[in-house]
């Protein structure tokens, strides 16, 4: 019964593009469990459209001065803001987060847009006067043309413009794949980037699925692709791209884990661990789904003050303004979590609070997954060693700061980590030898700021280079270096055959 429904299409060179291919996919309202509409699945046809509009626009994006391309990241930013709360409701009917947590993502991605509005100060080069006997020699950084990005369903604001915020503010022509599973918010911010004045063909919107994945890891004209996803197709983009010959950033999925060292301060510790393991029903790779207690006194206060908070919840639809959080993405999304919420209580964990079988009245075909904990987890099972990607917390008793700090060190994935204490030591040995990419101490979500940048370790974040800051802007450019001499009068003709030496 999907006849007539809204349909989402391409956004290409300033534009609405239906396409041609016939595939669809469905966006479902997590909240009533209901398809609410239709996506357009694209591919060869659609990214040929698409990149061959970028590369007719990007080139006199590339001349436009960088003041002036940063005067259309201010417009945009002014555009998002008066937007806020429709793109949010948009953000949270297909997404299912709260709408509160959607005005968060939009608002973090805005961050970033934020930060490349200074670009014009970024893209200054390094010049140094007299290498060599009237030899200067200087550096720029120039775009690399068309680029593109694809992006996960958890985030679908701030991800986007994390990535297009830099390359476009760099002078590249960007296309963006977003999630199909809630492919409209990106849409709109393409749309909006166009009132903001950016020229046709330069922020491209395809959707699609594997197919137009695989045809934009192949396209020749496309030189770099971010990706931010699971790990298995991380590290299958990062592969994929780099036999093609591209630059690839492709970040993956997330075990962070939360350490509450005896000396914690255990209200403040439960309070951030709480939003950081429930908040967007575990949606996040920067969520805090495993929490270490250290010593058996820490972990039966712990456990008791975590139950009183979890009683305190209040799971409802995302336009609830009560609501803690609200459904997951898909029906297909919920089974997968009690799915490992049976694994976790079949290799012997304890199920201290389960929540399959939650029903919200008047939703009862909403993706609603209660609150689980789970005491007694142990770095064998593999529900500790699988990303689970909803709201069930895994408690992992440590007997001391050593082993504590070897769990998130060992896994393998190493996206985030927070360490809960009041000991400036013991943090900074912690911050020192941790092996994991971004670090909080006493801070439950480390996503960095968007001046600094943001990457995960080992199955975490495939490539070198990082996420926005000075990273994304070293991402979307190459730099030519420039060795210059303007010697006087007529050239003397003279070939040097050994490499040219300054001394
Ligand atoms: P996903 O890997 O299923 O999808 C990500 C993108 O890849 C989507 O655009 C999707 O269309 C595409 N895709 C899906 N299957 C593909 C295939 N077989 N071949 C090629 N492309 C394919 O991820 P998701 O479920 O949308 O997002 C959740 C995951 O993303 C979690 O693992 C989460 O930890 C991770 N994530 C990581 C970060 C980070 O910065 N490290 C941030 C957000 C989310």
């Amino acid at each position: 019964m999907t006849e007539g429904l809204r349909a989402i299409h391409h956004f290409i060179d300033g534009a609405s593009h239906a396409g041609d291919d016939g595939r669809q996919g469905d966006v479902f309202d997590p909240n009533i469990g209901a398809v609410q509409a239709r996506v357009g699945l694209g591919a060869q046809a659609q990214l040929d459209r698409a990149v061959a509009g970028a590369l007719a626009a990007q080139p006199a994006w590339a001349a436009t001065n960088p003041q002036r391309r940063a005067r259309v990241m201010f417009a945009f930013k002014a555009l998002v803001e008066k937007n806020m709360e429709e793109l949010a409701r948009l953000l949270s009917s297909e997404h299912g987060k709260v709408i509160a947590d959607s005005k968060g993502d939009i608002q973090r991605g805005l961050e970033v847009i934020e930060f490349a509005c200074g670009i014009p100060h970024m893209l200054k080069g390094e010049y140094t006067q007299g290498a060599g006997p009237g030899i200067d020699v200087y550096s720029l950084r120039q775009p690399l043309g068309v680029v593109a990005g694809i992006t996960p369903f958890n985030f679908p604001a701030m991800i986007p413009m994390w990535m297009f915020g830099p390359a476009i503010a760099c002078g590249n022509a960007f296309i963006l794949k977003p999630s199909e599973r809630d492919p409209s918010v990106p849409v709109r911010l393409a749309e909006l980037a166009k009132e903001a004045g950016l020229p046709d063909g330069i922020l491209q919107v395809v959707h699609g699925d594997k197919a137009m994945v695989d045809a934009i890891l192949d396209h020749p004209e496309i030189r770099a692709v971010s990706f931010v996803g699971s790990s298995d197709i991380a590290h299958y983009v990062y592969q994929r791209g780099a036999v093609a010959g591209k630059r690839v950033q492709a970040m993956g999925g997330a075990k962070n884990h939360g350490i509450i060292m005896p000396d914690a301060d255990l209200d403040q510790a439960v309070s951030d661990i709480m939003g950081a393991a429930y908040g967007s029903a575990g949606e996040r790779c920067m969520a805090l789904p495993v929490v270490v207690p250290v010593g058996e006194k820490t972990a039966g206060a712990l456990r008791e003050r975590l139950l009183t908070a979890i009683a305190g919840l209040k799971i409802g639809v995302s336009t609830d303004a009560d609501a803690h959080y609200g459904p997951v993405v898909t029906a297909q999304h919920k089974a997968k979590i009690e799915n490992y919420i049976q694994m976790g209580v079949d290799e012997g964990a304890e199920l201290v609070v389960d929540g399959r079988g939650f029903s919200l009245q008047g939703h009862e075909d909403g993706y609603f997954v209660g609150p689980t904990l789970f005491d007694r987890v142990t770095p064998e099972m593999r529900t500790y060693k699988e990303e689970i990607f909803g709201p069930v917390l895994q408690m992992v008793r440590a007997q001391s700061f050593e082993e504590a700090l070897a769990l998130p060190s060992k896994h393998s994935y190493g996206n985030g980590v927070a360490l809960f204490t009041r000991d400036g030591h013991a943090a900074r040995e912690f911050v020192g030898r941790v092996n994991v990419g971004m670090v909080g101490i006493n801070v439950p979500i480390p996503v960095p700021v968007a001046y600094h940048s943001f990457g995960g370790w080992k199955r975490s974040g495939f490539g070198d280079i990082n996420q926005y800051g000075m990273e994304g802007v070293r991402f979307y450019t190459k730099t030519k270096v420039v060795t210059q001499r303007w010697p006087e009068g007529a050239a003397s003709g003279d070939s040097a055959f050994i490499i040219p030496t300054m001394g």
